[in-house]
């Protein structure tokens, strides 16, 4: 998984950010994990003793390598929550393993980074409601699942209906949509829900998962929006909750291109449209 370094390595190179905008995480604390894990889980997979069922269901070769990766990037959302919670807006450059559950993962995800970074905000006290974000292309299941009785995190998750995982969880608001569907039309139908959900959560921090997979030419995803499409739709959620005063943390999701190249280029579209509402909101 290449595409991490090579993101922040072109938003340097493109003037996105400076190296002053850069934070380091470190990686969590197994109890940590354990707010929203099963200690068993966390435990056999940072040894390498899941059976090999539970490691297809992953769908990612085990190695120490990944071991690292993976609690890096939970730490890099805690960070980036942290951060936003300072700054107003931040942004991870990896992130959104939406569909680990507790006792399990699924779908390349092995840790749910949002629901610990909700849990451990939740925790330290610094955070009472949230309100998850999820604009990848797959329902946020696993996510959806951690909250389904917790009234103190709301998930919104507006995804393509044909599509993994085949068996949906329920999210406190769901949004499915059909197969195909172009940019303006996806648009709309954000802009339908976004100022209600702002409104009525009253979320005092954001997750945003900007899954660039509803992309037309994602080989996973099913909707058609083009690179112009993702970029006014991270304009308008980080825009809104900015406007409105809601401090908003960004992951980058699920992508699945040809080329390495315009992958990265996808994902960086959401550090080019924070940057974009930073500096036009001086924050
Ligand atoms: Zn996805």
């Amino acid at each position: 998984m290449p595409k991490f370094k090579l993101l922040c390595d072109r938003l340097l190179q493109d003037g996105v950010i400076t190296p002053a905008q850069i934070y380091q995480p470190g990686e969590p604390p197994p109890q940590w994990l354990e707010l929203v894990h099963q200690p068993d889980y966390v435990r056999a997979y940072r040894e390498g003793h899941l059976d090999a069922k539970a490691q297809r269901r992953i769908g990612l070769p085990w190695s120490p390598a990944l071991v690292q990766r993976t609690s890096t990037a939970v730490g890099g959302t805690i960070l980036t929550a942290k951060l936003a919670l300072e700054y107003g807006l931040a942004c991870n450059t990896a992130g959104g393993t939406h569909h680990a559950f507790p006792n399990y993962g699924a779908g390349f995800c092995i840790f749910n980074d949002l629901a610990i970074a909700a849990r451990v905000l939740q925790h330290h006290g610094r955070v009472k409601r949230l309100l998850i974000l999820d604009l990848d292309v797959h329902q946020g299941d696993g996510t959806a699942w951690i909250f389904r009785q917790d009234d103190s995190v709301f998930t919104f998750s507006m995804h393509c209906a044909d599509n993994f995982p085949a068996r949906k969880q329920i999210s406190d608001l769901d949004v499915a949509l059909p197969c195909g569907l172009e940019d303006g039309a996806y648009l709309r139908c954000l802009a339908q829900y976004l100022p209600d959900l702002l409104s009525q959560v009253k979320p005092d921090l954001v997750l945003y998962d900007a899954g660039v997979d509803p992309h037309r030419d994602d080989r996973l995803g099913k909707l058609s929006l083009t690179n112009t499409g993702l970029y006014n739709r991270d304009l308008l959620v980080l825009d809104s909750c900015i406007v409105a005063a809601y401090p908003v943390a960004c992951v980058i999701g699920g992508g699945y291109s040809e080329t390495m190249e315009d992958l990265v280029f996808r994902h960086s579209l959401l550090h080019r449209a924070a940057s974009a509402v930073f500096q036009h909101r001086r924050l």
